[in-house]
């Protein structure tokens, strides 16, 4: 039997945005803009025999500098979520966006195992991932970060799907970015999807509305498909972005009475 997993969804970070900001082409739908909050996450898998971390999250300088809002840095985040650096097997990155990758120096000296697909590798430290529409969601800084953990043989580069340990795999979907991936970890309420930013909010799957920020419109909505078949076979689906997934995703020990927006902010979510 696979082994099972907890899932963490940790919350570090906010900002207001706006549908017409975050839906591909939004004058299609013919609807008003409208107010969306987004939030910044990412994700833990545990069990007593391991730890495994998806995603870092921003830096605190890259965060500002775009106007986001950190609620925490890597380290006190990790801690949140009852976890120190060193405790961490493998740090997954299901692609190199600012975002995701931030939070990598806080493993810079320990023996995590860094893995990410080899398309996004290559793409973002190759000429491509320079030009203006791909680099504005990249630091120049975190991509060398990433070469330099090649360099030293700490970063592993994956094909399209790859198990990272017994009940998780990374599957690689491309669309937001060219290796974009997500994450299945086998849990005891059974599976559950990281999706990441191949769907930033559930209504990307529910009313098939690409996101804005896109390397191949095609194959995002083949990783709509993807991952709507995933959920169709029983798996729960966590959004990379939305602020519903503390309410999708709560503990289910939580008192009825106690709405998530209730929540503290710092409590990260069971999955
Ligand atoms: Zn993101």
């Amino acid at each position: 039997m696979s082994e099972q997993y907890e899932v963490l969804a940790v919350r570090y970070g906010t900002r207001q945005a706006s549908a017409a900001e975050v839906f591909l082409n939004y004058h299609v739908y013919r609807e008003p803009d409208r107010p969306l909050g987004m939030d910044y996450f990412f994700w833990v898998a545990r069990n007593p025999a391991r730890s495994v971390l998806i995603d870092t999250g921003f830096s605190p300088a890259a965060g500002a500098a775009r106007g986001r809002t950190m609620l925490m840095d890597t380290v006190p985040a990790l801690h949140a979520a009852g976890l120190t650096p060193d405790g961490v097997a493998q740090v997954v990155l299901t692609h190199a966006h600012y975002d995701h990758i931030g939070g990598l120096p806080a493993f810079a000296g320990t023996g995590a195992e860094v893995i990410m697909t080899r398309d996004e590798y290559e793409f973002w430290t190759g000429p491509m991932g320079r030009r203006g529409q791909f680099a504005h969601s990249a630091e120049a800084s975190e991509l060398d970060q990433l070469r330099e953990l090649r360099a030293v043989g700490r970063l592993t580069l994956a094909g399209r799907a790859r198990p990272i340990a017994p009940g998780i795999e990374l599957i690689q979907v491309g669309g937001h970015t060219p290796g974009q991936a997500i994450v299945t970890v086998t849990t005891a309420g059974g599976p559950v999807v990281l999706a990441s930013d191949a769907v930033h909010y559930y209504e990307e799957l529910e009313r098939d509305r690409p996101f804005s920020i896109v390397s191949s419109l095609a194959d995002m909505y083949a990783a709509f498909d993807q991952i709507r078949e995933l959920a169709n076979g029983g798996a729960r689906v966590v959004a990379g972005h939305d602020p519903l997934v503390a309410k999708r995703f709560g503990r289910p020990a939580d008192p009825p009475t106690r709405r998530p927006a209730e929540r503290d902010h710092d409590q990260p979510v069971a999955a």
